[in-house]
């Protein structure tokens, strides 16, 4: 049985493995808002709603649901709870897994554990619904959540930063959250092909200016008396006298803003129409970062010289899309013999540094192989153990997320 929601997962979690006749359920009739509760600032949403449906109800009650995503008007909550979604708001709101305050879930032998409540605090025992967030349908169905809500942003204000290196970004990101906290919303790190990949996609509108580095940056508060504009413009007055901006242009207008972000979402898909590339999704500590950066070039320079590294993401996660372009002209036919090599490249410099292989996209199919090369023997195996206590017949998603032992 493979539940699927949006299908828009990016390690095939959604999707049949090979071998034994597979159910796909789908979900995506179970689509109603339950319940907004004002007053708890929760909703209870069932698992077909698509991310956008469940934004405007938020916003229709004057509440803001703060997950967002390139893939949001086909994603729907079930598989955004099953993959622990992340996207470009984790920053300051944190992952699918930080709204989530209760589940409701079809369990393998058909059971249902009604888990919805809405209380902020309920400290009885083992905490169920964590079991289900991430685990890619695997231990259960998720069929409706509990969510949180959050007041309704009144204004907003975004800038394109100029950043000479990653090291100059990280410091841009630091300099900026000391100024605005939690009220630093969004901040991308593009380098220069990244952003020059996504600009060709959206029509209208050429890059300000160029630079080796972007950062967008993005300040918001749910306050309309005191709007962010002249922290942000204090920020980057800064940062352009140290020298860790080289240019910046603050978005004049709403139009403005949403181009800026138009360009970053973009990237995947200016990758999809010129050619691919084999993509990784890792994270880092956040002060690793520059290492990162520095170490896959040099990996592409010595070992794949034609390729072209495609870097960006959400820097102040410490979380990198670091894909890997097959050489100009050429599609990903090209890569295949190199894909499985590039992909260990990545993977192990990531985890070199303390990252992890994996830090939102999720293992599904395509990171079993990490999986079994980088997490913890003892991990593995109280994976194996929870799995074979909610699903011993494996009837649930088989073949995902845990490698064979
Ligand atoms: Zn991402």
């Amino acid at each position: 049985m493979v539940p699927q929601g949006g299908n828009t997962g990016l390690v095939a979690g959604a999707v049949p493995i090979a071998g034994p006749e597979q159910l796909i359920l789908c979900l995506n009739r179970m689509n109603r808002v339950r319940e907004i509760d004002p007053v708890a600032n929760t909703i209870v949403a069932e698992a077909g709603l698509t991310l956008v449906e469940l934004q405007n109800a938020a916003a229709g009650a004057g509440r803001f649901f703060p997950v967002s995503l390139g893939a949001e008007g086909s994603a729907r909550i079930g598989g955004l709870i099953s993959t622990n979604a992340g996207g470009m708001q984790v920053l300051s709101y944190g992952s699918m897994r930080a709204q989530v305050l209760g589940l409701e879930v079809v369990l393998a032998d058909g059971r249902i554990w009604d888990g919805l409540t809405a209380l902020p605090k309920d400290n009885t025992g083992y905490d169920l619904k964590q079991f289900f967030i991430g685990a890619e349908g695997t231990l259960g169905i998720i069929t409706a959540a509990c969510l949180k809500l959050y007041p309704a942003i009144a204004a907003r204000a975004s800038a394109l930063a100029g950043v000479p290196t990653p090291e100059a970004a990280l410091r841009l990101f630091q300099a900026a959250r000391a100024a605005a906290g939690s009220g630093l919303t969004l901040c991308e790190y593009m380098e220069a092909d990244a952003l020059a990949l996504g600009a060709a996609h959206v029509p209208g509108g050429a890059l300000p200016f160029a630079s080796p580095g972007y950062l967008l940056l993005e300040l918001s508060t749910p306050d309309s008396a005191h709007t962010p504009d002249s922290t942000l413009e204090a920020v980057l007055a800064s940062a352009l006298e140290q020298g860790i901006a080289t240019d910046a242009v603050i978005a004049q207008s709403e139009r403005e803003r949403l181009h800026f972000i138009a360009w970053r979402e973009a990237i995947s898909e200016g990758e999809r129409a010129e050619g691919g590339a084999v993509k990784h999704d890792i994270s880092v500590p956040l002060g690793r970062i520059p290492e990162m950066v520095a170490a896959v070039h040099r990996l592409v320079a010595q070992k794949y010289p034609d390729c072209r590294p495609n870097i960006f993401g959400h820097v102040g996660d410490g979380n990198l899309h670091i894909n890997i372009r097959p050489p100009k002209g050429q599609s990903m036919a090209a890569l295949a013999p190199r894909k499985a090599a590039i992909t260990e490249g990545v993977e192990a410099l990531a985890v070199s540094l303390g990252g992890s292989f994996s830090a939102e996209h999720g293992i599904g199919q395509f990171r079993l192989t990490g999986m079994a090369a980088h997490k913890s023997p003892v991990a593995l195996e109280l994976m194996r153990a929870i799995k074979h206590a909610l699903d011993p017949a494996n009837r649930l998603n088989p073949g995902k997320t845990i490698p064979h032992a």
